[in-house]
């Protein structure tokens, strides 16, 4: 854990989240500023920055986070392929876009139109 970082202290409950899923490994939790219908982040338990920081020893971990964000789509409101589907966004630094340092996957879908994207 990192005690400067936002979601950290989300996965350990000292932040509230409004939890969709929670395992050894992975929390899930809704966006506080959704920009769709449904909008959760899925992050590791554990501190890894950014996919910038991604080794192959992340690799199971990662195939967890992407088989995970289907099965999570469906079950927050997501309506199935191919007329529904979803967005999966992992922002990466600065000039990706990423605001808090804590590799985080965005899962986003439902009707649109959408705030963002
Ligand atoms: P990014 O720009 O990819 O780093 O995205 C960070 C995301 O975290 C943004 O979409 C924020 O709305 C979201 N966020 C920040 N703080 C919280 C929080 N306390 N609970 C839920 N989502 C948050
Ligand atoms: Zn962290």
């Amino acid at each position: 854990m990192n005690e400067h970082c936002i979601f950290c202290k989300i996965v350990a409950g000292q932040i509230p989240s409004r939890k969709v899923h929670e395992d050894e490994l992975v929390y899930a939790f809704h966006d506080i500023h959704p920009w769709a219908p449904v909008h959760f982040l899925i992050i590791p338990k554990l501190h890894i920055p950014s996919m910038a920081q991604v080794e192959p020893a992340h690799a199971g971990l990662l195939g967890h986070m992407t088989s995970l964000a289907p099965r999570l789509a469906l079950q927050e409101g997501c309506r199935p392929y191919p007329e529904g589907g979803f967005r999966i966004v992992i922002n990466t630094g600065a000039e990706g876009g990423q605001e808090v340092h804590h590799l985080h996957m965005h899962v986003m879908g439902g009707p649109r139109p959408w705030l963002k994207g």
